[in-house]
C-alpha cells in the first residue's frame, strides 16, 4: 500500500535512531547507532542508507509503501532548505544539506526540522497533545527543548529559531551558558544542574550532615546520582531531594507563566528524562505557574506528561514526514 509507512530519523547527542512508523503512529522496526561513531556528514548518509534497507526487510515493508522521510536534529535547522547548520557531536558538520543528500541516497522525499519541533508534532497526533491545536511542548533533559504549536502547525519564527525556551534568561547576572548568554533556564534545570544542586545541598562529605539518603541510594558514589535517584529520594521524603525539585519546579513554572502570558496556550506537554520525576516536579511547576501567570484562566493551563516516551523523537520525525508530505 503506497504511503502506508514513514521513516523517522532522530539525531541525538548520544544515539542516532532510525525507524519505520505506520500512518497510525506505530513503530514497527528500528535501529540505532552511537553518534560518536559517525565520523562526518557523508558517513552519516551512508549509514542511513544501509540502515534503511535493513529496516525495510525487518519490517516486511516494500520501498513503495514508504511515503517520506522525516529527520529531527538538535540545534539550528533550516527547514525550508533542508540544511542542518551544526551538529556538535559529529565532526566536520557545517551547513550540511541533509535533506537533499538523504533524498539522493534513498530516492524519497525528506523533511528536516529541529528535534523539539518534530517531537511536538508526534505528541499532537499520537500523544498527550491529541485534540489540541495550540500548545507548547517542553523536553527536559540535559537542556530544555521547546516547540510552539499554533493552529496545528509548528511556529518557526523569522529564521527557524523559535521555541528555544531553554535559552530564556532567568537571571541577567547568572551562569554563563554555552550559547554566550547569561542565566539561561537550562543551566538551572538541566539534568546535570539538578544533580549538581543536590550535591551542593548535601555538602562535601558522604552524608554532608544533611541527613540525605541520596548518597546511600546511589551506592555511596556521587557519580551514580541521577535525576531518577533524586526523584526516588523525594518519594521517600528526603529533604534535600524535595528542595531540589521545589527549586526546579519553581524555575520551570515561572518560565511557563511567562509563556502563558505571551502565547496563551491550551496546554503544555512536558517530556524528557527529567520529566520522569513525575508529580514531585509537575506539582511544583503547577504551583509556580498558578501563582505567577497573569490571568486566572492562564493559571489553570493544564500541564500534561508527554506520552510517546523514549521513541518520541523517532515517531515524531516520521509523523512530521507524513504531515509535511501531505501538505506539499
Ligand atoms: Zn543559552
Amino acid at each position: 500500500l503506497a504511503d502506508s509507512h514513514f521513516i523517522g530519523i532522530d539525531i541525538g547527542a548520544t544515539l542516532i535512531k532510525m525507524g519505520v512508523v505506520t500512518r497510525e503512529g506505530a513503530l514497527v522496526s528500528r535501529d540505532e547507532a552511537r553518534t560518536d561513531e559517525i565520523n562526518g556528514p557523508s558517513h552519516f548518509v551512508k549509514i542511513a542508507g544501509e540502515t534503511f534497507e535493513r529496516l525495510l526487510v525487518e519490517a516486511g515493508v516494500e520501498k513503495r509503501a514508504i511515503g517520506a522521510v522525516g529527520i529531527g536534529a538538535p540545534g539550528w535547522v533550516d527547514h525550508q532548505r533542508g540544511i542542518v547548520h551544526e551538529l556538535t557531536n559529529i565532526p566536520d558538520w557545517r551547513d550540511f544539506p541533509l535533506a537533499r543528500k538523504i533524498e539522493e541516497t534513498l530516492g524519497l522525499s525528506v523533511f528536516v526540522d529541529n528535534d523539539a519541533n518534530v517531537m511536538a508534532v508526534g505528541e499532537m497526533l499520537y500523544g498527550a497533545g491529541r485534540g489540541y491545536k495550540n500548545f507548547i511542548c517542553l523536553t527536559l533533559g540535559t537542556g530544555v527543548g521547546g516547540a510552539i504549536i499554533i493552529d496545528g502547525a509548528i511556529h518557526r519564527g523569522a529564521n527557524g529559531l523559535a521555541g528555544e525556551v531553554g535559552h530564556m534568561s532567568i537571571d541577567t547576572q547568572g551562569r554563563q551558558c554555552a550559547c554566550g548568554a547569561l542565566g539561561c533556564l537550562e543551566n538551572y534545570v538541566g539534568n546535570r544542574s539538578i544533580v549538581a544542586r543536590a550535591l551542593e545541598l548535601m555538602g562535601e562529605s558522604p552524608t554532608g550532615g544533611s541527613g540525605s539518603i541520596i548518597y546511600e541510594m546511589a551506592g555511596g558514589d556521587p557519580a551514580n546520582i541521577t535525576t531518577k535517584t533524586i526523584a526516588d529520594a523525594a518519594a521517600k521524603g528526603d529533604a534535600v531531594a524535595l528542595e531540589v525539585w521545589r527549586e526546579t519546579g519553581r524555575r520551570l513554572g515561572s518560565a511557563m507563566a511567562g509563556l502563558i502570558n505571551l502565547l496563551d496556550p491550551e496546554c503544555f506537554v512536558v517530556g524528557g528524562g527529567v520529566a520522569k520525576a513525575g508529580p514531585v516536579l509537575f506539582d511544583r511547576m503547577k504551583e509556580a505557574m498558578a501563582s505567577l501567570a497573569m490571568n486566572k484562566l492562564g493559571r489553570s493551563t493544564p500541564i500534561l506528561e508527554a506520552e510517546l516516551g523514549e521513541h518520541a523523537g523517532l515517531i515524531g520525525a516520521a509523523t512530521f514526514a507524513m504531515l509535511s508530505s501531505e501538505r506539499d
